[in-house]
This record gives structure tokens, C-alpha cells and sequence, in this order.
């Protein structure tokens, strides 16, 4: 008997999970549980950390995963290293989910960076006003950065910044072309800092940077252990072996 664990927390990850749930696929999704109302699965779901390469290999044998389907973010690289390591030890056959990486356009001001501590090192000396496009935990390394203004968009409430030293923006993506433009104006935006994400819901900050002639700090993806890649769900439903009922859901067709 298949049962799939889904490793999920993007929405390529909740996007497999309705395909599973519409072709009745035995699944478990799984969330890291770091926001506070993470969205709704069609699936049985579990949330928190399995503890580690010990703890997931524990909980693949006790729950009889036959298949992991690793569609976390693409910088959730403990995560992909364990599951990795995990599948590995007991033979179990991984698949990661990944969107491809954004590429550079025309008229874009990226600046490659590898990692958070050069991204910081990379804005410059004179007082910047940041768009902080990183999520909550990275965020206190820029803020010790004392001359800059940041502007933070986070999912939950709970973060806050003094009015000289930035402002928070609660939302969820994904977002608009026209929405992050107006944000970008709005807060005076000189310099964005992104991870490269790649897909669709969080590009839209890069094309208004581009478009306003704004600089990108770009924090490329961090390097994880190889495994088979699928770039789509109807490429991770075929891995499975389980033909592509999603394609034809009413859901999907609204493009929800
Ligand atoms: P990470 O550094 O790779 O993971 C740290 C630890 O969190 C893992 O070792 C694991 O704990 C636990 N964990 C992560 N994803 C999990 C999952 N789907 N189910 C159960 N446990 C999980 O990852 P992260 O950067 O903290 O990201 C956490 C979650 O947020 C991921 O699911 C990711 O898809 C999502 N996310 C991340 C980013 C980002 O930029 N990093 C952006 C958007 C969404 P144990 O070792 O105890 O098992």
C-alpha cells in the first residue's frame, strides 16, 4: 500500500495536496508550524519538526510512509537535508517539488548574494530605505544595521519596529504587480531584499523594483543534498504513478 508524506509549507506543496486528496491518495501533510493560522489542507495534517534525521526516520517508520514528497521552501535546507538523509537510510523513495529559480530581465538591478550575512554586508553605507522581502526570522541582523529604514511584510502580527527605524505590513501573498508598485511608492523603497524563491505568488516585488529602477539584493538558493526534482505537480503525480484528476478539478480550473 502507498502512503505519501508531503513535506509542505509553499504553494506548490498545498497545490499537491488538493491533487492528492481529489485522486485519493493515502497522504500526511506536514507543516513546520511556523505561522500562526497556516492554511487549511485537504489531507491529514501534523505540524511541528519530527526531531531531526533520528526523529523523521522514527515517524516514517511508525506512520508506514512508503513515499516522501519534500515540497518545502527552497531555503528550508535543514529540512531537505534530513529528509534526504532520512529517505536514504531506510531506502524510501524521495521526490523534491521545486519551482525554478527566477531568472534576471532585462532592465533588472540584481545583486547576487549567498547568504543573509552578505546580503546585509551588501546594502550600502548611506541611509537606505529596504523593502525586507524575508520573512521574520532573519530579520534582527538588518535591523542591527542601524542607518537604514526597513520596510517588513510578515504573515502574523506580533513584530514591531520603531516608526524611525521601519513598518510593518501584515499580508499574505500571493501578490500583484499593481499592489507591491503602490507599496514600493509608497514607502519610498531605494533597495528590496529577497530570497531567490522563484514561482509566481512572490515575483511581483522583483518586476516593481525593476520597473522603479530599484537595486534587488538576491539571496540565492542554498545547496542541498541531490535527489529527483519534479518542476510541477501534474511531474510529482506521475512519480507517484497516479494519473493528473487535478487537471480536471473545477478548482484548478478557476486557478484558485
Ligand atoms: P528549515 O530551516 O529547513 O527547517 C528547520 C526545522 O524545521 C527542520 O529541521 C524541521 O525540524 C522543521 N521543519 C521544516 N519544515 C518542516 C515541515 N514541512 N514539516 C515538519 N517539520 C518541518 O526550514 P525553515 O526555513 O525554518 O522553514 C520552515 C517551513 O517554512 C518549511 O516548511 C518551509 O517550506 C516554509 N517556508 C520557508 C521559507 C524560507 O524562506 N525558509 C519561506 C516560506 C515558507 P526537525 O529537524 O525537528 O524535524
Amino acid at each position: 500500500m502507498r502512503r505519501v508524506l508531503l513535506l509542505g509549507g509553499t504553494t506548490e506543496a498545498s497545490l499537491l495536496a488538493q491533487a492528492l486528496a481529489v485522486a485519493r491518495v493515502d497522504a500526511v501533510f506536514s507543516y513546520a508550524g511556523r505561522t500562526e493560522t497556516p492554511m487549511k489542507q485537504p489531507l491529514p495534517t501534523r505540524v511541528g519538526g519530527f526531531g531531526g534525521v533520528a526523529g523523521l526516520i522514527d515517524y516514517l517508520r511508525r506512520a508506514g510512509i512508503t513515499h516522501v514528497i519534500d515540497a518545502t521552501h527552497p531555503f528550508a535546507a535543514q529540512m531537505s537535508g534530513n529528509a534526504v538523509r532520512a529517505c536514504t537510510d531506510l531506502a524510501l523513495p524521495l521526490l523534491a517539488l521545486e519551482r525554478p529559480a527566477w531568472q534576471a530581465q532585462p532592465g533588472d538591478r540584481w545583486h547576487h548574494v549567498s547568504d543573509l550575512a552578505r546580503a546585509v554586508a551588501a546594502l550600502p553605507i548611506e541611509p537606505a530605505r529596504v523593502f525586507l522581502a524575508i520573512g521574520r526570522q532573519h530579520l534582527q541582523p538588518f535591523l542591527d544595521v542601524g542607518q537604514h529604514w526597513y520596510l517588513l511584510r510578515l504573515v502574523d502580527p506580533g513584530f514591531d519596529v520603531p516608526s524611525e527605524r521601519g513598518a510593518v505590513v501584515l499580508d499574505r501573498g500571493p501578490y500583484t504587480l499593481a499592489q507591491d508598485l503602490a507599496l514600493l511608492e509608497r514607502h519610498g523603497i531605494t533597495h528590496v531584499v529577497a530570497k531567490n524563491s522563484g514561482g509566481q505568488g512572490a515575483q511581483a516585488k522583483l518586476d516593481a523594483a525593476r520597473l522603479r529602477g530599484c537595486p534587488v539584493i538576491l539571496i540565492d538558493r542554498p545547496v542541498i543534498a541531490s535527489r529527483p526534482v519534479a518542476a510541477s505537480v501534474a511531474q510529482a503525480l506521475q512519480w507517484l504513478g497516479v494519473s493528473d484528476v487535478h487537471a480536471h478539478s473545477p478548482t484548478t480550473e478557476r486557478g484558485v
